[in-house]
């Protein structure tokens, strides 16, 4: 028997590594189920080949680190790029979306009305880019002539036609003026000289 167990451990790291012939595993394996020294040493065997030593696995968490230490500034570098694509799509957004006066070439006025204390105006923006933001501006020259400054935004839902309706309704800022008094209406655009008659009585 302990001559046995000799031959059976001298042959176990091939029998490990599926080396050994037929005859010898067949060998190894009779003698292990009557040999129990024999069997833990395989066991003990078996266990070293399947778990890599400390120092092995202390090597290849090192060998990791860097790549770690590159994603974290990938990942970095990503988010903070995607935050300023945020932030500078909110800007430039808010600056087109300020509703300012335009340009009284692109603006086509389709309809005046003056009745009672009611001005209507109906008009279209030539100009595809610009809505109109809901916003206009009516200034009085105190004799005869009123001013009118539609408001338009380069991005916004409200009026994709691009047309525009205003209906003012004169009441405390006119009070003492007799609308059947004004016989000129201009449109007024982004400063005093851009100015276009567009109803005369
Ligand atoms: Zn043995």
């Amino acid at each position: 028997m302990r001559n046995q167990c000799g031959i059976v451990r001298d042959l176990l790291p091939s029998y490990i590594d599926g080396l050994c012939s037929n005859e010898s595993k067949e060998f190894i394996e009779i003698h292990n189920k009557s040999c129990d020294a024999c069997r833990e040493v395989l066991n003990q065997m078996k266990t070293e080949v399947s778990f890599p030593n400390e120092k092995d696995r202390v090597e290849r968490l090192t060998a990791k680190k860097p790549f770690k230490k590159l994603k974290n500034i990938l990942i970095i570098s990503i988010s903070s790029l995607l935050i300023l694509a945020v932030i500078l799509t909110a800007i430039v957004f808010e600056y087109l979306n300020q509703p300012r006066p335009v340009d009284t070439n692109s603006i086509i006025i389709q309809e005046i009305v003056i009745e009672n204390n009611q001005l209507t105006v109906i008009g279209d923006t030539a100009h595809s880019a610009l809505w109109y933001s809901g916003e206009y501006e009516i200034n009085y020259d105190g004799v005869e002539t009123l001013y009118l400054i539609p408001r338009y935004r380069q991005v916004s839902k409200e009026n994709s036609s691009g047309r525009f309706v205003i209906n003012h309704e004169f009441r405390g800022e006119l009070l003492e003026l007799d609308l059947a008094s004004i016989n000129k209406i201009y449109l007024q655009g982004k400063n005093p000289s851009d100015i276009r008659l567009i109803w005369e009585r």
